[in-house]
This record gives C-alpha cells, sequence and structure tokens, in this order.
C-alpha cells in the first residue's frame, strides 16, 4: 500500500512524485514504457536545456530523478481502477497496486496503425503530434486517422490551420462529436499513396483521396478509461478537473497529455506539479 500510486512515469507522471516524495509521502509510480517521448526524436523547446535532448534520454533523467528521492517503480500495464471504499486499486497484467490517492499520468493513447509504409513515410506526411506538426500544413489537406476522443483533440488542433481536414475512421463508427468542419469518411483504408512524402491514401474500393498529411490518432487516452471505471464525471467527452487537477471522485487526479490539453512537456510537467501537490493536501486533510 502507498500515499500515492502514479499511473505512468513520464514527465507528469515523475513530475507530480517529486512533490510527493519531497513532503515524505511514499510514492508508486507504474508505468509500461517511456510514453511520448520515446518518439520525440530531440526535445529543445523546455526549459533549461542548452543543448537538444534526445526524447529517450530525458525520460530516462527524469525516472534516475525520482527513483533518487525513494519512488518505487513498477513495469505493470494498468487495466481497471477502482476505489474500494478505502483504497484506490489499480489492476494491472503484473499485479494490483492499492493507495490512498491516485494520479492518472498515462498519456495520449497513440497506436501505430498497420497500414504498409506507415512507419516508412512517418516525418514524411505521417505524423503522429498534430500540436507538433500542424504548423507544417497550414492551408494543405490533412486527415486525421482515428474515431475517438483522442481524434477529435488531434482535429480541433488541425482546423484552423490546414485547408481541409478528413476524418478517416478505417471502418470504425465515430465515438467524439466532431465538428462540422471536419469530413468524415469511414471507409476500411487499404494503403498510403506516395513514394517518398505521402500523396493520399487509397480505400478498400480503390478510389483514392488526396492528401499532403496524415495524422495518426488511434485509440483512445487510457487515463480516460481508467477514470471512467473509476466512476468521475465527464463533460462533453473531457473528464471534469478541478484547479488541482482532481477528478470527481476525491483522491484521483489527472495529469498531463491524458487530460486533453496541450502535448507538450513544459505542460505536462506543470500539471503534474500542481496534481502532486493537490494530491499532498488532500492526503493531510484526509487523514485519520
Ligand atoms: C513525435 C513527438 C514529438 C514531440 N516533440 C515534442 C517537443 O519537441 N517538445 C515538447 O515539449 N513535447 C514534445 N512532444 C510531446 C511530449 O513528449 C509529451 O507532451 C509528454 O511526453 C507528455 O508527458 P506525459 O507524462 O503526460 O505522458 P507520456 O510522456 O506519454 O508518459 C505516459 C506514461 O504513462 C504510461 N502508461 C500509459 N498507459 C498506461 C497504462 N495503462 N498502465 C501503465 N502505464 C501506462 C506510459 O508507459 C508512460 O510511462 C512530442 C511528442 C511526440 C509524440
Amino acid at each position: 500500500m502507498s500515499d500515492v500510486l502514479i499511473i505512468g512515469y513520464g514527465p507528469a507522471g515523475v513530475s507530480a512524485s517529486l512533490y510527493a516524495l519531497r513532503s515524505g509521502l511514499e510514492v508508486l509510480l507504474v508505468g509500461k514504457d517511456s510514453g511520448a517521448l520515446e518518439k520525440a526524436h530531440m526535445i529543445e523547446n523546455y526549459y533549461g536545456l542548452e543543448k537538444p535532448l534526445a526524447g529517450s534520454e530525458l525520460f530516462a533523467v527524469g525516472k534516475r530523478q525520482a527513483e533518487a528521492l525513494g519512488a518505487k517503480m513498477v513495469d505493470d500495464e494498468i487495466t481497471d481502477l477502482f476505489f474500494d471504499g478505502n483504497f484506490f486499486v489499480a489492476k494491472g497484467l503484473a499485479g494490483e497496486y492499492r493507495a490512498r490517492a491516485c494520479i492518472m499520468a498515462t498519456g495520449s493513447a497513440r497506436k501505430k496503425q498497420p497500414l504498409p509504409r506507415m512507419a516508412e513515410l512517418e516525418g514524411h506526411g505521417v505524423s503522429y503530434c498534430a500540436i507538433c506538426d500542424a504548423f507544417f500544413y497550414r492551408g494543405k489537406d490533412v486527415a486525421v486517422l482515428g474515431a475517438g476522443e483522442y481524434a477529435l483533440h488531434e482535429c480541433s488542433e488541425l482546423v484552423n490551420v490546414a485547408g481541409s481536414v478528413t476524418l478517416l475512421t478505417n471502418g470504425a463508427e465515430p465515438t467524439a462529436a466532431f465538428p462540422e468542419n471536419v469530413k468524415i469518411d469511414k471507409r476500411p483504408l487499404k494503403a498510403l499513396l506516395g513514394e517518398t512524402q505521402l500523396t493520399g491514401a487509397v480505400f478498400m474500393d480503390e478510389a483514392e483521396v488526396k492528401l499532403d498529411g496524415l495524422f495518426v490518432a488511434l485509440g483512445s487516452a487510457s487515463a480516460m478509461d481508467l477514470a471512467r471505471k473509476a466512476g468521475a464525471a465527464f463533460d462533453n467527452g473531457s473528464v471534469v478537473l478541478d484547479k488541482g487537477f482532481m477528478t470527481t471522485v476525491p483522491g484521483l487526479f489527472a495529469a498531463g497529455d491524458c487530460t486533453g490539453g496541450t502535448l507538450q512537456v513544459a505542460v505536462a510537467v506543470g500539471e503534474g506539479a500542481i496534481a502532486g501537490l493537490a494530491a499532498i493536501k488532500y492526503l493531510r486533510e484526509t487523514r485519520t
């Protein structure tokens, strides 16, 4: 049993842990991988970095920092979360974890689509981060591949910048309320077009769509699934959070990319700090 369970040991989770650890709380961080930083080849827009730093290196430094302060770290994937009346219980593929407070910092769910040549065209028309890359598609025709809240988020980043935004659901039904200026095409996809640079996509019915960019936004923010399982309230598809990033379930917080805000390290670290401090306050006030 820990005081604080943090799901995700990326920038948001580690940042939250630093505050909780320094206030003397027992902290358990559970993560399944290195999250978004693994894909960020170089970070150069974060405070204090004199030279660009590989995302994977920034991730490793953060983990070491939390460990040095006494954080317990477990590699596991959480699949369920609930409050049993006394503690939060997180069930993972490898174990079960209990804590008096829980911070979800699972990042955005970005899954690769098994379409041929998708990896090859990454950085050449295929992107996994609208806020990082939308600027390069000013006035151009782009599509978002996905059907849920994450795809909606990526569309929202693109609609005011790109010339046109199409949602390609690849046979799935949309599960979020997409704005009218996003064209929805539900036909299953067959392949991407373009030799060295994406030029479009072809559907199973052989029809083609011209594209300058394709933003992959498959799956859903897993923290939102966990928040739903734990009984947190949602408004318009977003989990309701107070100023301390606490959900409507007392003691359950969310921070970082998973809150659906600006997908940047600086923001994740800031939200983690606020959630960490709020969790300390919550535990002090509810300690019996
Ligand atoms: C290609 C790319 C380039 C980027 N470039 C920049 C940049 O230049 N500058 C910048 O500031 N930001 C950049 N970003 C964004 C930045 O990486 C993220 O904003 C930041 O990493 C978010 O931190 P986080 O802690 O919220 O989530 P993440 O870093 O994604 O960490 C999430 C953590 O949650 C864990 N997790 C998820 N689900 C579960 C589960 N079910 N059970 C257990 N653990 C789970 C993961 O394993 C991981 O440890 C980029 C992102 C990408 C993809």
